[in-house]
């Protein structure tokens, strides 16, 4: 396998210590996958193998139908899912699926997750929105998703969790995380009266803002510590 498979693999076990690390999931839930950059191959986390155990001969490769090209392991349950979110969005290069506590809480109580805070704003544009149910590993599971997607990053899955998706496994980790903070801190601030959203507008303006001037320039000298 090529260069890029070998680096994918890398990136994907890497993301799933630090996904486990952040408490986003509990024991073998949750998986990742990432698209390999130029083909239409997919890096997927195994069935059913927890991440503290997870070394690169688990993860499995898989072709845009689903067919495995490489690996010993049944690929994750939710393979369908994160498929079906990569033929809908080409801008998607990385995929993580999690069942963090609060974000599962929003899902639970049918609510969609409103552009409250400004990190949420930037990474994954306006309100997080919420599906209706589908059981898990369905392939209904991945139409309900692929209706409410849109251009956002994050979905809520009714009774279930939460997926975050972004241009890299960094952005998806980070997506994943910032939903989870978010839906907390929308927990508290309901529990203190009132949740005021950020102004109609500015929710998207953040998100422009963060996608054509957040960071360092891309030939920027190498940082000192
Ligand atoms: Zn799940």
């Amino acid at each position: 396998m090529s260069v890029a498979v070998e680096k994918s693999k890398e990136m994907v076990l890497k993301a799933g210590s630090r996904m486990a690390y952040a408490g986003l999931v509990t024991g073998t839930w949750g998986n990742i996958s990432v698209r390999v950059p130029g083909t239409n191959l997919y890096v997927v986390t195994p069935s059913g193998i927890s991440y503290d155990r997870l070394v690169k001969s688990d993860l499995v490769i898989v072709e845009g139908g689903g067919r495995v090209i490489e690996g010993e392991r049944k690929p994750s349950t939710e393979l369908k899912l994160h498929l079906a979110i990569y033929h809908a969005r080409e801008d998607v290069m990385a995929i993580m699926h999690t069942h963090s506590t609060f974000a599962s809480a929003m899902a639970v109580a049918g609510q969609p997750l409103p552009p409250i805070l400004e990190d949420l704003a930037q990474l994954v544009g306006g309100q997080v929105p919420v599906t209706r149910y589908a059981r898990a590993g369905t392939p209904n599971l991945a139409a309900a998703v692929i209706e409410v997607l849109g251009q956002s990053n994050a979905v809520l899955l009714a009774n279930h969790g939460v997926v975050g998706m972004g241009r890299t496994l960094e952005e998806a980790l980070q997506v994943c995380m910032v939903v989870e903070k978010a839906a907390q801190v929308y927990a508290w601030a309901s529990l203190l009266g009132q949740v005021k959203e950020i102004p109609e507008g500015e929710a998207s303006l953040l998100r422009d803002l963060y996608l054509t001037s957040y960071g360092q320039p891309k030939h920027s000298p190498p940082a000192r510590s």
